[in-house]
């Protein structure tokens, strides 16, 4: 609301002509901006907008920068772009995963990527298909394993064999085999901790430049129409069927809708939100697979961070801005302000109280959306904005006069704070993320910036602080860290806590121990009940893992039916101890359907400064043994010893 007041002020633009340049055909897949051309959203924001298909011979990015499109869609190639310094700035990222999957025959018997060595692989190698690279690299699995196909663009060439597995989305492809009668299965890279934005929507620096208001309104029509067209699934394929000519049946666009919105999580973010960290570990991928050098830069890749290097802002507005991160909300806010001020200090025959009315607007507005609040020296809140009275759920009333550890969260480190107060205490600012508590015992995540405020004479006499909520990027960084099979955490997240703990170990010489454990005859439940059973075979050890494990130890899904327990400050003879008790509870454990499992398990203690690989492929080796000796079993190897018997 805030956003189209401010936004709606200049009416030459009413009905300007715009392009959006799509990345592929009518579907699905683009509902929202159809919404928004349907529903009057973009023409209320002033575009009269086109929306067109793929054409083969230019891509979305070829079609903006060559100014045939004003808008486009892309995937997280958007990144490598930038990387390659072609100017593409990214304003939203509708999916929050990318739906490319490989899609196998059931009868085939390839259920994971590991099976894929010796056979034909259909995906176009390149930025396109970086989550396979990514995979395969993480499951240290090379495409000299396998026979690379070049891409068919059709569905029909797994059905006749001309491939064994083939790069497919999963908002559509699925229902292909469905309806044609073949069960499949999937092999997806996010179950490998390889987790890619999709549907992008961008546009270029030149158009951001030189008109960010226009840019802010587009994007706000088209997330307007994402949100409708969630809620409307059916209305919108109703015009896919009229007014979009999609080739796609009615049925296939039902099951396309249902897909989609779990790419989009739109009740778990705000739509098209997009996370720095996520960005990064994107553009790494990139860098390891050779597409760009190592030290290439995507700064400027979010709309956000775009505006906050063109100094386009005031220095104070700046401040607020490095603390507000990529607030969409506050990005519009500031961008509209500036212009406003801009327009002020040009326009002497505006009168001074005319000026300070806007100002007091403009305090208001801060209020409302900005969580912040003063405190004197010994903490004590003086004053809180209205949205810091929102987030906490405390009036103004409850909150001043309080100790400001109000809302302090009990999951919050001691040191945590030590650290912040030592920190303001010197007259310097502290920034961090904060864990607090609401009045309701809910808790929500800011990330705060605390300052000293000091008297002329430069004494410090309290501290201000501004926080941004950033509960959302907290959720969205839990769910790329975690397997979503099993709810463990995933391999990507293991291989960071590994580097951690082997760099811990070395420094403070502390015991580290590393249990690796392999479901027995795994294949058979998925031979003889489905993979679908097999799923809920994964998803019982998992919780056995999890109930069974002390709390500091780290568990996680390793690969299809492979999990790693990293045990902090645990010697060998402990983690022999601990395996030999999961491996019992496992062989008691009934599992429905299928009855009694067995798992075999390897273990090893970590020496220090040795890589992590070397430890790893120790504890492989002792759960190769526990195999050969005849499967559930735990087995043991340590360093410089050839066999040391269980
Ligand atoms: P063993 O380990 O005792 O030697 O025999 P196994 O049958 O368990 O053999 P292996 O570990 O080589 O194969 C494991 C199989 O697990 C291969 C694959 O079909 C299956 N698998 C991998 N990931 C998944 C998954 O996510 N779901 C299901 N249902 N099956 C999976
Ligand atoms: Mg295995
Ligand atoms: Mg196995």
């Amino acid at each position: 609301m805030l956003a189209s007041g401010l936004l709606l002020v200049n009416p030459t633009w009413a009905n300007e002509k715009v392009v959006l340049q799509l990345k592929w055909l009518h579907q699905f897949q683009f509902a929202g901006y159809y919404a928004a051309k349907e529903k009057g959203y973009y023409a209320e924001a002033g575009f009269d907008v086109t929306i067109k298909e793929r054409n083969s011979s230019v891509t979305p990015v070829e079609a903006v920068l060559n100014n045939q499109a004003d808008f486009g869609i892309v995937g997280s190639s958007i990144i490598l772009d930038r990387m390659k310094g072609l100017p593409v700035v990214a304003l939203a990222a509708v999916f929050q995963h990318s739906p490319l999957v490989l899609i196998t025959l059931a009868d085939s018997g390839i259920i994971g990527p590991y099976e894929l060595k010796g056979k034909r692989v259909m995906y176009s190698k390149g930025a396109d298909d970086a989550t396979f690279f990514a995979m395969f690299h993480q499951l240290g699995i090379n495409e000299s394993d396998f026979e690379h196909v070049a891409p068919s663009f059709d569905a029909g060439s797994l059905i006749r064999g001309e491939t064994d597995a083939i790069a497919s989305y999963l908002t559509n492809q699925p229902y292909y085999y469905k309806e044609k009668g073949y069960d499949i299965h999937i092999i997806n890279p996010i179950n490998f901790g390889v987790d890619f934005y999709d549907d992008i929507l961008f546009t270029s620096e030149k158009s951001v430049r030189d008109n960010p208001e226009r840019t802010l309104k587009f994007l706000e029509a088209s997330m307007k129409g994402w949100r409708y067209a969630l809620e409307n699934k059916d209305e919108v394929i109703g015009w896919l069927d009229s007014k979009y000519p999609s080739e796609i049946s009615h049925n296939y666009l039902q099951f396309e809708a249902e897909e989609t919105e779990k790419m989009i999580l739109p009740n778990m973010v705000d739509i098209g939100h997009m996370s720095s960290e996520r960005f990064h570990r994107i553009a790494d991928i990139y860098k390891q697979q050779g597409l760009v050098d190592e030290d290439a830069s995507y700064s400027g890749v979010t709309l956000g961070e775009y505006l906050y290097t063109q100094d386009a802002l005031p220095f104070w507005a700046k401040f607020v801005f490095a603390v507000a991160g990529g607030s969409l909300l506050l990005t519009i806010f500031l961008v509209g302000i500036n212009r406003r001020l801009k327009a002020m200090v040009d326009n002497r025959a505006i009168e001074l109280s005319e000026a300070q009315a806007n100002l007091a607007r403009y305090v208001d507005i801060v209020d409302r959306y900005v969580i912040s609040s003063q405190t004197d020296l010994n903490g004590i809140i003086i004053d809180a904005s209205t949205a810091f009275c929102e987030v906490s759920g405390y009036s103004k009333n409850e909150l001043i006069g309080q100790s400001h550890s109000i809302v302090k969260h009990a999951d919050t480190l001691q040191s945590t704070y030590q650290d912040l107060w030592s920190t303001i205490k010197q007259g310097n600012a502290w920034a961090g993320e904060l864990k607090n508590q609401a009045k309701d015992g809910s808790f929500y995540w800011l990330d705060a910036r605390i300052d000293p405020i000091r008297s002329k004479t430069g004494d410090i006499y309290g501290y201000i602080s501004i926080r941004q909520n950033i509960t959302d990027k907290k959720q969205v960084e839990q769910l790329s860290i975690t397997d979503s099979l099993t709810g463990l955490n995933n391999r990507m997240y293991l291989d960071n806590v590994l580097s951690d703990e082997f760099r811990r170990m070395s420094r403070y010489t502390l015991d580290l121990s590393i249990i690796l454990c392999d479901i027995d005859f795994f294949k058979m439940i998925n031979d003889n009940y489905g993979h679908l059973i097999g799923d809920q075979v994964l998803i019982s050890i998992s919780k056995i893992l999890r109930l069974y494990c002390r709390d500091v130890d780290v568990i996680g899904r390793w690969g299809g039916e492979e999990f790693l327990i990293i045990c902090r400050e645990t010697n060998v003879e402990g983690a022999m101890i601990a395996a030999e008790k999961l491996r019992a509870i496992i062989s008691d454990h009934v599992f429905p359907r299928v009855g009694h499992k067995t798992a075999s398990f390897g273990v090893t203690l970590a020496v220090p400064d040795e890589a992590v690989e070397d430890a790893l492929q120790r504890a492989d080796q002792a759960l190769y043994r526990a195999k050969e000796l005849g499967r559930n079993r735990v087995e043991c190897q340590l360093k410089g010893i050839e066999n040391k018997p269980a």
